[in-house]
């Protein structure tokens, strides 16, 4: 029987050192060997369930792995202090000088800067390209090509990767697919679709509390290993490891994450109909008008829904901050970047989590100015939450006719 990935995590059942019902934390930093012919084999790798050195790996960080591993499907899963932390290492991993990567144009800015600006310092060139057509990816891709990186669901536009025929064209040419499944975790599972790799920035919905930044990477032993290898591994060279407390509390707050995708998806749903009746230009990959959406429908779990992210646009800047300050004032939520948060935060992706893309390639991607970007929180009464929108938009005129003749 196919388990689904949420009782996958369910049944990972730990014992803590006193029996306790949360794993004890490992509390340090280096382990020691009984005896020196031990020590000298872990160096080599030879010896396995022996901690060296918690840059390499603790037990809480092969907790919080297993459970990452558990909810995607995948042999195993390495744990990093960020989402960045954990991108840069599976780029420099597979990439040399000289080699190339096709990308998606729509990702997160860190990932877009780190891939066009910082590792041509090492002579790694990337073409970013419209993800959702198969023709343009097979055209740029080269014979120095090493990996095909996208996003399930992109940031901030929310254009749906098809993940299952970009699994197939990467097989054509023997390339891993690289897949950051941040927007989509439980409702996407990339591996079950063909993906080589799954990239998660935990700081996000995993994690749920907006109280610390943390990466993971998931893949097959032979990959997780080879970024730990004291001599190559990108993971334990580059330094970008968790700290083990910080695991131990993202492992907690993961029991919890099945309720709250259903809870995101929910209300964000609604919001989503709701303003889209009302006339406003709307998008989430949950409504019918979403270029996306039936992509979406063939590779997600319904169960989980289309995710918490939508974006709304509000026809100019001025209008973009003035209700968002003024939502924050009504307590609807932060005027923050970041996502996945049990409140509500919503940015200007143009003037903040995408402003390292230059406003022309912005514009060519429909990142128009007066798009907010929402992370619709757990609200109980989203009823409520949407009138209180709409006063907020009727005080400040932001109706939908003043939006279109802007
Ligand atoms: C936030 C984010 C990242 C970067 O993660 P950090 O934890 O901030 O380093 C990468 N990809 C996506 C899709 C993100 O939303």
């Amino acid at each position: 029987m196919n388990k689904s990935s949420a009782n996958k995590l369910q049944d990972l059942q730990y014992f803590g050192e006193f029996g306790g019902v949360n794993p004890s934390i490992s509390d340090s930093s280096t382990y020691t060997f009984l005896s020196a012919k031990t020590m000298f084999d872990t160096f080599e790798g030879n010896t396995e369930g022996c901690y060296l050195y918690s840059r390499h790996s603790s037990p809480s960080n092969l907790y919080l792995g297993e459970a990452l591993a558990a909810i995607e499907g995948t042999e195993t899963a390495n744990v990093y202090a960020s989402g960045m932390g954990a991108i840069s290492a599976v780029i420099m991993q597979l990439c040399d000088a000289g080699d190339h990567i096709v990308s998606s144009r729509t990702i997160y800015g860190g990932t877009y800067a780190l891939l066009k600006n910082f590792v041509k310092k090492f002579a790694i060139d990337t073409s970013f390209v419209d993800i959702t057509s198969l023709e343009i990816i097979e055209q740029a891709i080269t014979a120095k090509t090493k990996m095909i990186y996208c996003e399930s669901v992109s940031n901030p536009l929310l254009e749906v990767a098809d993940i299952q025929a970009l699994a197939l064209l990467a097989k054509k040419y023997n390339l891993p697919l690289v897949v950051d499944n941040t927007f989509s975790p439980l409702s996407i599972k990339p591996v079950a679709l063909g993906a080589d790799i799954v990239i998660h920035s935990l700081t996000k919905f995993i994690n749920g509390t907006s109280d610390c930044v943390a990466g993971a990477v998931c893949g097959t032993a032979e990959f997780c290993l080879s970024l730990k290898d004291v001599n190559n591994g990108a993971g334990m060279l580059l330094g970008s490891t968790l700290d083990s407390l910080r695991a131990a509390s993202i492992l907690k707050n993961m029991r919890t994450l099945h309720i709250r995708m259903q809870q995101h998806s929910k209300n964000a749903l609604f919001l989503a109909q709701k303003f889209e009746a009302d006339g406003y230009r709307v998008v989430y990959p949950g409504l019918t008008s979403h270029s996306g959406h039936e992509t979406m429908l063939k590779l997600m779990d319904a169960s989980y829904g289309f995710g918490g992210l939508m974006t709304l646009d509000v026809g100019s800047l001025e209008n973009a901050n003035g209700l968002m300050e003024l939502m924050q004032e009504k307590k609807l939520g932060y005027l923050a970047v970041s996502l996945g948060f049990y409140k509500t935060l919503f940015s200007a992706p143009g003037t903040s989590t995408s402003s390292e893309i230059p406003m022309e390639e912005q514009l060519a991607m429909g990142l128009s100015n007066g798009l907010i970007r929402f992370s619709i929180g757990l609200d109980n009464d989203i009823e409520r939450t949407y009138q209180i929108m709409k006063d907020c938009m009727t005080y400040l005129e932001i109706t939908p006719e003043k939006i279109i003749s802007a």
